[in-house]
């Protein structure tokens, strides 16, 4: 029975932990010193990735083979389980990649134990320059409910997370729509007034996507489309927590605001993460990356298009920005995205799926990334760096 000690993410304590046919065995105390071990944790959980490793989803030419190939490098970043992210462009673009998700699904059952579904960002955002971020102007658009169940259907179904923007005339009724269809909708990328946004809450939209991105450069001090969404309670907030989206303070004030309870990580990680410095051609348009790491709008320096580090560079940021400690931003970057989606909660008990993610953390006050040392998903060690795990 394959097993793994390492040190508990909640409690801190050493455990020993052996799985079989998917499911957690033995989760027992372990004898080792916990200072000498790694961090376990239920894997993490990102509802925004856009690609990965030189991939990207919206693509027109989009196989199965990339849908694959994309899983297997987020392994190596901890990523168990996630949204493939699909954004603002033309119909047959969306129609084609949103089918190759689902078939790509229907081919690999371990891909498929990772896809929460597919997360539709646009093309229903403002049109408007600073809310549509990189989203490319000629195809966003007011929401068209026979277009997107006509993407529902090439999805195969599997489309369960939307962002938009609720400042077109008809966005509460489409909000409905989708909710009526258990589908979780988010609002962001948006120029809408307090009240839409009021009117999106009560129609049953339920987060804010990337909250305080993916807006005005300059906005009236109060009220605006911010503070209404951050003082809104039904509103979950995610948060791309890399060190360039937001700035350190107000990570701090959003966590407080909204409560750890009601945060969510996300990396919003593009094809372009890990790649060097330089300008790239990308579905979204010209992308510059800079020599401090920033993905930005090509021949600008203030408008981000996209993030290129992986969730775990959050969970140790948000620890450092906000104060929280680690089962908290663990619970941020996990528990919460699958409350959010209706999904059952991950614990390490036995009887579970075995989807686990081993890693080491950087020392106190070190600005550097977690190192992941394995993952496991439905029992399958599908990335091991060293041998963590052992028959
Ligand atoms: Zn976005």
């Amino acid at each position: 029975m394959p097993a793994l000690v390492a040190r508990r993410y909640d409690t801190g304590r050493p455990v020993r932990i052996c799985w079989d046919n998917g499911r957690l065995g033995v989760v027992e105390p372990a004898s080792e010193s916990a200072e000498s071990l790694p961090w376990v944790a239920p894997g993490w959980v990102d509802i925004q990735i856009n690609g990965y490793g030189g991939r990207e989803y919206t693509n027109e030419a989009l196989t199965v083979d990339d849908v694959v190939a994309i899983d297997r490098q987020l392994a190596t970043a901890g990523v168990v389980r996630y949204c493939p992210t699909l954004t603002t462009h033309s119909f047959s673009t969306l129609a084609h990649a949103a089918g190759m998700i689902a078939k790509a699904c229907g081919q690999d059952a371990l891909l498929d134990a990772g896809v929460l579904g597919i997360h539709l960002e646009g093309p229903y955002i403002s049109p408007h320059d600073g809310p549509r971020g990189a989203h490319p102007k000629p195809f966003c658009k007011a929401p068209d409910w026979d277009e997107f169940q006509r993407l529902q259907e090439a999805a195969e179904g599997r489309i369960r997370l939307v962002t938009l923007s609720p400042e077109y005339p008809n966005a509460c009724h489409f909000i409905e729509q989708l909710v009526a269809q258990g589908i979780t909708v988010a609002i962001g990328h948006t120029a809408a007034s307090v009240e839409q946004i009021r009117q999106a809450v009560s129609a049953g939209a339920r987060l804010s996507t990337h909250l305080g991105n993916g807006c005005h450069l300059e906005l009236p001090r109060h009220p605006n489309y911010i503070w209404e969404q951050l003082a809104e309670d039904r509103l979950w907030a995610s948060l791309i927590v890399d060190g360039h989206h937001l700035p350190e303070t107000v990570v701090r004030c959003f966590v407080r605001a909204k409560q750890p309870e009601r945060c969510i990580l996300v990396s919003d990680i593009t094809a372009l993460g890990g790649m060097p410095p330089g300008l790239y051609h990308t579905s979204l348009g010209d992308v510059e990356i800079l020599d401090d790491g920033r993905m930005v709008v090509a021949g600008q320096r203030r408008l981000l298009a996209g993030a290129a580090r992986p969730i775990g560079d959050g969970i140790v940021n948000v620890m450092r920005f906000a104060g929280v400690d680690l089962a908290t931003a663990i619970r941020m970057a996990c528990h919460h995205p699958l409350r959010l989606l209706g999904r059952d909660e991950p614990y390490l008990e036995a009887g579970e799926w075995a989807d686990l993610v081993c890693f080491d953390l950087p020392a106190p006050g070190e600005k550097a990334s977690p190192v992941v040392l394995a993952m496991v998903r439905h029992g399958v060690v599908v990335y091991q760096q060293r041998n963590v795990v052992v028959d």
